[in-house]
């Protein structure tokens, strides 16, 4: 595990450079050694010997532990539930140097204005950044970290299983079993729902979570349409078609699978299910931007048989459009962990009955497993990463260069 590199103080490194000459003065082997304990002493444990202030909107569990033993002064919004921005913007006012966020929090230039000359951070503990003003951040000079990496696999597989779980309607099975309503078994009824091996997948961004997706898709033999228009990973693909290749000259499928990009309307045209895994890009952040990218139009060019399944941020959807699909049976179902507002409200029209054996609603779960969100490892946990963004810089680590910092965002704004 890593947390941090050392910054120690000129005293504490002069005293460590006297004891490396004093080492190889005396020629003496045993205090070699021990002078290299001390090093290693110094990089794994020092504190900071300035205190350096911290507010953290969220818990974010044991890593909160691990900057308090650093010397950091760390305040944890107490409640589950997001601050008000008021809140935020006065603990930045009153001196804090970094801000620990979630995707909750809005971060513009007002935070970053009344953090002027003292913020100097923004770690979030998300790989999605749509809540932090990229451009405002820029203009104050502030680097923001996240996440990303560490919570690929468990996005990817929860996106496959929440198409799993829709697709074979799981849930009203279980209501079933549940509320005493199976009472034969029949070829056919009450219901149905349709196998996923073997079926044509659409994946629309094919950064980390989407090609997580799709190689988790290859054990259950299915093709895929690949869609992104900023980068097409020609050599992944290939290397998917290859393993195809393979399970069918081996005799491990009957049907051999295929997978290619393809224009967007090709994708959703051709695809019996389509899994979202793009950012959040509104319109002026991208040649290509996200919002609504899925509205009347797009998703009427979808098969009538065909599942939706969205674990990228909700207002990729218009959810207004979506429930009219599903009421009218445009698609054949939808599978939701994000929403245009969170949590949903009481009065969404994804919440109408009359779909909701169509209609999946997950609480926005798809990296909340154990030890991709708290493992205090960065190589392994968000919270890890999320601390290690902060100490990286807050701590000058990488010559205090960040654009060499590898959980900073916008690297841009720092250029020489
Ligand atoms: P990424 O940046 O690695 O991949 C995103 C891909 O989308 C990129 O390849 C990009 O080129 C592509 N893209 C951009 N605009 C597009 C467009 N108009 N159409 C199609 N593709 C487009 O990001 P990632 O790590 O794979 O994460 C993707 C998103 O998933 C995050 O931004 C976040 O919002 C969301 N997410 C959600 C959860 C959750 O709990 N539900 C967890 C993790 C990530």
């Amino acid at each position: 595990m890593r947390m941090g590199f050392p910054c120690g103080s000129i005293r504490s490194r002069l005293s460590l450079a006297y004891d490396i000459f004093d080492g190889l003065r005396c020629g003496l082997r045993a205090r070699w050694r021990h002078t290299v304990m001390i090093l290693k002493k110094d990089l794994s444990e020092k504190t900071m010997d300035k205190k350096f202030r911290v507010f953290a909107t969220c818990d974010i569990g044991e890593a909160i532990d691990v900057l308090r033993k650093r010397g950091y002064e760390v305040e944890v919004y107490p409640h589950p539930e997001a601050p008000p921005k008021s809140l935020i913007l006065d603990k930045v006012k009153s001196g804090v140097d970094g801000l620990i966020t979630t995707l909750r929090d809005p971060i513009d230039a007002e935070v970053f204005e009344a953090g002027k000359g003292k913020l100097k951070v923004v770690a979030q503990i998300a790989v999605g950044f749509d809540n932090i003003n990229r451009a405002d951040a820029n203009r104050y000079k502030i680097p923001f970290t996240h996440t990303a990496d560490v919570l690929t696999e468990a996005t990817a597989e929860f996106a496959f299983f929440m198409m799993g779980t829709l697709a074979r309607k799981m849930w009203t099975a279980e209501h079933l079993t549940r509320e005493h309503q199976w009472g034969y078994w029949h070829p056919y009824l009450p219901f149905l729902g349709d196998e996923v091996t073997g079926k044509t997948v659409a994946v629309i961004g094919t950064g980390r979570i989407g090609l997580a997706f799709i190689k988790k898709s290859v054990g259950f033999d299915m093709n895929v349409l690949c869609y992104d228009p900023a980068y097409e990973n020609q050599a992944f693909v290939q290397t998917i078609q290859e393993i195809h290749d393979l399970r069918h000259a081996r005799g491990l499928v009957k049907d051999k699978a295929w997978i290619k990009y393809v224009p967007f309307e090709e994708a959703l045209r051709g695809a019996d299910f389509v899994s979202v895994h793009v950012p959040l890009l509104r319109a002026g952040e991208s040649a290509t931007p996200t919002y609504h990218l899925f509205n009347e139009k797009t998703l009427s060019l979808m098969k009538s048989t065909a599942y939706l399944v969205n674990t990228s941020r909700g207002p990729v959807v218009d959810e207004a459009a979506l429930a009219l699909a599903l009421r009218e049976n445009w698609i054949a179902g939808a599978a939701l962990d994000v929403y245009e507002q969170e949590p949903l409200p009481a009065d969404s029209p994804l919440r109408d009955p009359a779909i909701a054996d169509r209609c999946r609603l997950m609480p926005h779960f798809a990296s909340a497993a154990r030890i991709t969100r708290l493992s205090i490892d960065p190589d392994k946990g968000m919270a890890g990463r999320c601390a290690q963004g902060l100490i990286d810089v807050l701590e000058g680590n990488y010559g205090g260069d960040v654009t060499k910092m590898p959980y900073v965002v916008n690297k841009e704004g720092f250029g020489k």
